[in-house]
């Protein structure tokens, strides 16, 4: 590989994930081959690979690196699965899933962001990612069930509705908390007996709110 694909700052993005205990090899290769540079408004490329979050359009974030990183870990991705993503944001999150499973729906309240996450998905080749503009609190009944459900929006709880598009044996992964506050990421497996539910660990995410946003 040439040395140029593989500036200080990248290296470093990968020793941080690995010290921080991500060891999952094929979330590691994605985080590795997508250009989180391209995600990031255009005043923050040089800090692209820092493990921070980092303002987008719409008062909205890019979730820091690390987080990203577990919440993808933590889903226990196979290949053939189908992933709901809420909250698209930059789309960043939609490439690391899109390079684990097999196909990805991502829903996004703000049409600015949305537009501009289909535009960066579609040049990094992620053409298993849908963005549909669209509330993630009422999810499209035509959209299905899925095997993997990642929330990146801070709700105060989680909604039934959502726990109901999990196939049996699937995985939810949310922040849940106060909006203004630290949040604690929950897991929820859907078994046969119900849904098993664990906290992972705190994180600090923009909240859900429902329906379109009115503004652009
Ligand atoms: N995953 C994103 C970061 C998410 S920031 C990334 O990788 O860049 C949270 C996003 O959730 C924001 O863009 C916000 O507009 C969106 N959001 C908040 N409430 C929502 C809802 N009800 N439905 C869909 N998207 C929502």
């Amino acid at each position: 590989m040439p040395t140029a694909q593989y500036p200080p700052e990248k290296m470093m993005f990968q020793l941080t994930l690995r010290r921080r205990g991500i060891s999952d090899q094929a979330v590691l290769r994605a985080m590795e081959e997508i250009p989180r540079e391209l995600f990031v408004e255009p005043a923050d490329r040089a800090d692209a690979y820092r493990d921070s979050a980092l303002g987008i359009a719409c008062g909205q974030t890019i979730s820091q690196p690390f987080v990203v990183a577990y919440m993808t870990e933590q889903l226990q991705l196979q290949k053939h699965h189908r992933v709901l993503e809420i909250g698209t944001g930059s789309g960043y999150q939609a490439a690391i899933l899109s390079r684990v499973c097999s196909q990805v729906l991502t829903l996004e309240r703000f049409r600015t962001l949305a537009d501009g996450a289909r535009a960066r998905l579609s040049k990094v080749g992620c053409d298993n990612v849908e963005v549909l503009l669209g509330d993630g609190f009422d999810v499209p009944a035509s959209a299905g069930n899925f095997d993997r459900i990642i929330v990146t929006a801070a709700m105060e709880r989680i909604p039934e509705g959502l726990t109901e598009r999990l196939d049996p044996g699937g995985v939810l992964i949310a922040p849940v908390g106060p909006p203004q506050d630290t949040q604690t990421l929950v897991r929820i497996i859907r078994t046969d007996a119900g849904f098993e539910r664990k906290e992972l660990v705190d994180v600090r995410f923009v909240p859900a709110l429902p329906g379109i946003a009115r503004e652009l």
